[in-house]
């Protein structure tokens, strides 16, 4: 076979052959291309700007305490809960708000001096955008109200209730809160997260929980109603 004769095999025989396996190649390609577009998943549609994204420190929860003592205020507690050594020397007091007994301090409980401007008195002592210690794994969503008083012994007075009520209808509206899921004693919270092998009787066993839920759940109905509404 001489030189031209080779050229023209070569022209007859590869040609054909390299334009073809070009042709499957280019269709080959084209086809996985078309597939990888058909396969990806759509893109998420844009949330509403009316949707904001859920805030991970919303309130969910509003946690009930006592203070296992016979006297106290908001003072106190900051004093027993963040003062140094024998106190707890945290770097905040572990309830948001604090509602008096009418002692408020040592001294008057010793001499029995009953102060009634103390008594359902509600000392705010945090600030309701932080998250305080009240309860062991479930301070991320909550705040807490502490009653003065060891209410495992001691009814809680009327002013306290009457206190507490008020406050707690009043986080349940700004907070958008239902208070038959939304309020909790420290015992029914740590129940409730299922992290620990006991159960507290805080805020006390004199304290009717259901009692209070079902107060607050009818003043929230009542400030709710338009005008005239109201019974
Ligand atoms: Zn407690």
């Amino acid at each position: 076979m001489n030189r031209e004769n080779l050229q023209q095999w070569i022209r007859r025989n590869f040609v054909p052959v390299i334009a073809g396996t070009a042709l499957a190649l280019i269709l080959f390609l084209g086809i996985r291309f078309t597939v990888n577009l058909l396969n990806r998943p759509a893109p998420a549609p844009a949330k509403p700007a009316h949707e904001k994204p859920e805030d991970p420190d919303a309130i969910h929860y509003l946690v009930v305490h006592h203070s296992v003592s016979e006297w106290g205020s908001g003072a106190a507690v900051v004093e027993w809960h963040t003062g140094p050594p024998p106190h707890r020397n945290w770097d905040l007091p572990g309830y948001h708000a604090v509602i008096g007994n009418g002692y408020p301090t040592k001294e008057s409980w010793k001499k029995r001096v009953y102060d009634s401007g103390a008594d359902g008195r509600v000392d705010r002592i945090v600030s309701e955008s932080l998250r305080v210690n009240g309860v062991r794994f479930g301070n991320k969503n909550a705040l807490q109200v502490c009653l003065i008083g060891d209410l495992d012994r001691r009814d809680p007075t009327e002013k306290q209730m009457a206190a507490l009520t008020n406050l707690l209808t009043h986080w349940c509206i700004k907070y958008g809160l239902d208070p038959r899921t939304a309020i909790l004693g420290h015992g029914e919270m740590q129940e409730h997260i299922g992290l620990e092998g006991y159960s507290k009787t805080c805020p006390g066993e004199r304290v009717d929980m259901d009692a209070l839920r079902a107060a607050v759940l009818s003043q929230v109905i009542r400030r709710l109603l338009p005008r005239g509404m109201e019974q």
